[in-house]
């Protein structure tokens, strides 16, 4: 095969590897940067905090209310047991049992409250619950999607990599170099196709002479863009 020939075939395989590379990393960074995965997960925990602290706040008020209740009825035990005789005693009882009772009117008012405020963080909750399910399914389906192109190149680069080589070796190495350095110059396209007279890079017209050297297998280069010209 002739040399330009192998060198437009070596930087095939050169232009494939990049582009893979570039989609590879490109699929890595998408599996790392999900925002409304996160976002999603965050609304969802900071309801569960709220519906946890309205949760926590009634248990606390039930409790109050039930050892209010018990104190109470240990007075009224106490007040109306015949036990107690003396005046400013049973007054004294009697005006704890009432105390009692309007703080019992407030924590019932707290818990009223509360059980408003849980209901509404419950449905809160529910809500970024269902929206965060959502999210992550399509998530998913997205993240195995991309999981599988992961592996496709991998396997694709490997296979091109291994490849590699293989062209290269069957280059002169002095026109290798040539190649490579060119290449690393002009965008990593040193080699360009003639069509149709034409340099495919830069589209400016290649004199039949030129074209006619280029065929003969000598190193000959498009006037304008400065590239290897292969003409088929
Ligand atoms: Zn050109």
């Amino acid at each position: 095969m002739a040399q330009i020939r192998l060198l437009y075939r070596l930087q095939e395989i050169d232009s494939e590897i990049r582009a893979k590379k570039q989609r590879l990393g490109e699929v890595i960074r998408l599996q790392k940067e999900d925002q409304a995965l996160q976002k999603a997960r965050q609304e969802r925990d900071a309801a569960a905090q709220q519906r946890d602290k309205w949760q926590k706040e009634r248990k606390r008020l039930e409790l109050e209310i039930a050892d209010l209740d018990s104190k109470s009825k240990n007075a009224s035990n106490r007040l109306y047991s015949g036990s107690v005789k003396n005046p400013k005693e049973l007054t004294d009882l009697q005006q704890q049992i009432e105390a009692m009772g309007r703080h019992r009117t407030t924590l019932e008012d707290h818990l009223l409250e509360t059980m408003l405020e849980l209901e509404e963080a419950e449905t809160g909750f529910a809500a970024a619950q269902t929206q965060w399910q959502q999210v992550e399914a399509a998530w998913e389906r997205q993240h195995t999607g991309l999981l599988q192109e992961q592996d496709q190149l991998a396997l694709a680069l490997h296979k091109l990599m291994t490849q590699r080589p293989d062209m290269a070796k069957l280059i002169k190495p002095d026109i290798l170099t040539h190649y490579e350095q060119l290449s690393k110059k002009l965008g990593g396209v040193a080699v360009t196709m003639v069509q149709y007279n034409l340099c495919s890079v830069c589209r400016v017209s290649i004199s039949a002479q030129k074209i006619k050297t280029a065929q003969e297998g000598t190193l000959v280069y498009c006037g304008s863009c400065g590239r290897i010209l292969y003409a088929p």
